[in-house]
């Protein structure tokens, strides 16, 4: 499955500048097709089910952890398993698809540093895998007097964190750079870029299965056990791999391990759960909504345009965001999704809801935020109201040039005051299970552009803890 890739992208790099138009066409149409046969649980059939450990999400976290354990430890049988038909289905294949610069977080955190070591790493595994992607910038625009003092906070934030060549400009800078924005002054950041993470996802997993790890599709994880001695490995082989990892797949009902991490992204503390850790962090979905600019109005926008954040939220408010394709996303709001996967008002799991709404942290955050809450849904019903909050920077956008779009969900960790939890968080468990798991219980956006400086991080811990 390598070699028509290869050719595509061998084509790419010659003219990185023109990739974006049209790589999203062709990867399409050879990489989506073929993902599940380059995934194929057809390859694993034969194979015995015994590994040395076995990351659990096939999510861009959980396949930049696979990727970074293989290339430390090339001697470990290592998997990954996947409840969906393919990689990247939820949150990494349902992104803005921006490579973030690192501007907004607080310095020396974590997230900050992750995030501006992410970038210079993902820029360059997409040169030497040759992916495309497209340093086309960023504004981030103050309309309003009150918002320009935060914005120069921001600057001086992002300045702090090491974040390269920010500038402020000031309106004639904004208007060329961006011809149809307005503003009373801007941070521009040229090394923002967009990308498509789902795909780069899967090229983490073809790099994984090419330096022999095996990934299981269509495999939902549903119990974590560990195996008695009588075990069929048998006699005192039978503790060497005694974590039992069952599923729904028919093909392969449990694979065996020594360790297991799990990156379960909208459903990690599901996971977390089933090895004895308390409920909380808990996840709570918020669906974001994108409105799709009309392609005769495409060249409204050159790069991203974002808003001053508001810091009560971690949502970093509507924007204009260019993608690979060269269509342009408007948005995403952020509301409660109704299905930890739900993508649309229709889709519906009472038992997440339920879950959700009996869940002490999102009352009390409910509470605390209940008219932002409504607006988001008021924008989320009517487009108009949407439209009208992006005009403030592009004023000549209309109503008619926007439709319904895509939508993502966020897996947003709140604890039980309802708060938003805005670190990492690892757990592991209770028993001789919790000595051989580790979960990445929050692994918080941008994690798409961070995931290989996250899984340099996890797999750190991974050695440390399981005496690797
Ligand atoms: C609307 C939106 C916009 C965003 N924009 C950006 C952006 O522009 N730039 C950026 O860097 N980041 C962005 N992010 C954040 C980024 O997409 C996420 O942080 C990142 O994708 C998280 O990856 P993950 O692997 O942790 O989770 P996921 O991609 O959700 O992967 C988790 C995987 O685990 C699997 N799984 C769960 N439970 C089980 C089970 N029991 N058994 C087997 N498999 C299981 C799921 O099917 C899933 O594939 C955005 C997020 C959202 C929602």
């Amino acid at each position: 499955m390598a070699a028509p890739c290869r050719v595509l992208f061998s084509r790419c790099q010659r003219s990185r500048k023109i990739a974006n138009q049209h790589a999203a066409q062709r990867l399409k149409s050879i990489v989506c097709p073929s993902s599940a046969r380059l995934f194929s649980s057809e390859s694993t059939k034969n194979k015995q089910h015994q590994y040395d450990l076995v990351i659990v999400g096939g999510g861009i976290v959980g396949m930049a952890t696979a990727q970074e354990l293989i290339i430390r430890h090339p001697d470990l049988k290592l998997a990954v398993v996947e409840k969906e038909n393919e990689l990247a289905a939820h949150q990494s294949g349902h992104n803005s698809g921006v490579v973030h610069a690192g501007i907004y977080y607080a310095p020396g955190s974590l997230k900050a540093k992750l995030c501006v070591k992410g970038l210079d790493m993902a820029y360059k595994y997409c040169d030497e895998h040759e992916i495309p992607y497209k340093k086309c910038g960023k504004l981030i625009v103050a309309v309003d007097p009150d918002e320009v003092s935060r914005l120069e906070g921001l600057l001086e934030r992002g300045q702090k964190n090491g974040v390269k060549d920010l500038r402020m400009v000031g309106p004639d800078e904004i208007k060329d750079i961006e011809p149809n924005c307005v503003g009373l002054k801007a941070i521009h950041s040229p090394h923002t870029g967009i990308i498509d993470w789902g795909l780069v996802t899967k090229y983490y997993g073809k790099e994984f299965e090419k330096r022999g790890g095996t990934i299981y599709t269509n495999f939902e994880v549903t119990k974590f056990d560990i195996a008695a001695e009588s075990s069929e490995e048998g006699g005192s082989s039978g503790l060497n791999h005694p974590v039992v990892i069952e599923g729904k797949s028919q093909e392969n009902p449990s694979l065996s391990c020594r360790h297991v991490v799990t990156c379960g992204g909208l459903h990690s503390d599901k996971l977390a759960e089933k090895s004895g850790c308390d409920p909380v962090p808990r996840i709570v979905p918020f669906r974001g909504e994108y409105l799709l600019l009309s392609p005769e109005k495409e060249d409204l926008v050159r790069g991203n345009i974002y808003p001053v954040p508001d810091p009560r939220f971690p949502f970093l408010g509507v924007h204009f965001t260019p993608r690979m394709d060269g269509s342009v996303w408007l948005g995403p709001n952020a509301v409660l999704a109704f299905k930890r996967e739900g993508y649309g008002y229709t889709q519906i799991s009472l038992p997440d809801l339920a879950d959700a709404l009996s869940f002490r942290g999102l009352r009390k955050l409910a509470y605390k935020h209940l008219s932002y809450g409504l607006m988001e849904m008021y924008k989320g019903i009517y487009i108009r109201a949407q439209v009208k909050q992006l005009q403030r920077f592009v004023p000549s956008l209309r109503p008619e040039d926007v439709s319904r779009g895509p939508a993502g969900v966020r897996a947003q960790a709140l604890d039980r005051e309802g708060t938003l939890v805005d670190d990492f968080v690892f757990d592991a468990g209770t028993g001789d299970l919790g000595q051989r798991i580790l979960h990445v219980r929050n692994a918080p956006s941008p994690a798409a552009t961070s995931s290989l400086a996250i899984a340099e991080m996890v797999a750190d811990r991974v050695e440390q803890q399981f005496s690797l």
